[in-house]
């Protein structure tokens, strides 16, 4: 699944290693090569040694079906989250998991390893005028203002400060554009 690439080819943001060291290496000097734009983050000194021996325990607890640091796979939501976005693909040819856990399987005896490196980004903003039901944008004392509507994500989340699951952002923006349609042609809606 994205961003994964499918077996065999190649991405630009995709580091390659025979071997875990190997892995490191590349990493910290695709690091270096990024350097003017990251603010020069390098891996510390004892990355490779505390990302072996993490390797190594999360090795052990895939193999016991037991996650004693996170606990994954622990909760049904994780099971059922998995079954739904980790199916294996018709004609995959990877094997069922056949470890106690299906979130989580040991990392193969030899390389290749990859990897790909993951940082913060803005998305957006987390704030923004706030609306009524009719998709009315108010004024600092509460009041709408009449013929200024909102929806989307320029204005304060409708959902507040919860994701309920997909859609949650789009579902909202449709809704509250639709009313504010309506409310601008004097339709209820
Ligand atoms: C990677 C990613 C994945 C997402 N996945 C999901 C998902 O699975 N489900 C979901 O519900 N939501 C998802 N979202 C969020 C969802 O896409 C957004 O919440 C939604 O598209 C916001 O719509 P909008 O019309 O409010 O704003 P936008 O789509 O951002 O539209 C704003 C428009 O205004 C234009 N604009 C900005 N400034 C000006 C200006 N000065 N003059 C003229 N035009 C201007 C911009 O170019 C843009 O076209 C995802 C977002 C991202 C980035």
């Amino acid at each position: 699944a994205y961003p994964m690439p499918a077996s065999g080819t190649d991405s630009p943001y995709l580091v390659k290693g025979d071997s875990w060291d190997a892995l490191f290496d590349r990493l910290d000097a695709k690091l270096s090569a990024l350097g003017a734009r990251s603010g020069g983050v390098r891996l510390a000194p004892g990355f490779a040694a505390a990302a072996k021996e993490s390797l190594g325990r999360y090795d052990a607890y895939a193999k016991a079906g037991r996650d004693a640091d996170f606990d994954r796979g622990a909760q049904l939501y994780d099971v059922q989250w998995h079954k739904l976005f980790s199916a294996a693909r018709e004609g995959s040819p990877h094997g069922a998991n056949p470890y106690p856990n299906i979130t989580m399987h040991p990392f193969a005896d030899e390389g290749p390893y990859y990897a790909f490196i993951l940082a913060a980004g803005a998305l957006d903003t987390n704030g923004g005028p706030r609306i009524n039901h009719h998709a009315q944008v108010l004024s600092a004392n509460g009041e709408p203002i009449p013929g200024l509507y909102g929806a989307g994500n320029c204005i304060a989340a409708p959902t507040r400060n919860a994701y309920y699951g997909a859609g949650g952002t789009i579902g909202p923006a449709l809704t509250f554009g639709y009313i504010a349609a309506n409310h601008a042609l004097g339709k209820s809606v």
